[in-house]
């Protein structure tokens, strides 16, 4: 789990868009890239992000 207030301020690095979590990912609503979460720490590099 993610805290919330954690979420509130992260962004997508590549399109800056929100991001929500989605089990143990988080997920960029717009460009929709996925980005892991290794224990409890989100990794927010484009090179780690899968897309759909
Ligand atoms: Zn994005």
């Amino acid at each position: 789990m993610i805290d919330k207030k954690l979420l509130d301020i992260l962004a997508c690095p590549v399109c800056k868009g929100d991001i929500f979590e989605d089990k143990e990912e988080l997920v960029c609503v717009k460009c929709k890239r996925r980005y892991p979460v290794r224990e409890g720490i989100p990794i927010m590099l484009e090179e780690e992000a899968r897309i759909e």
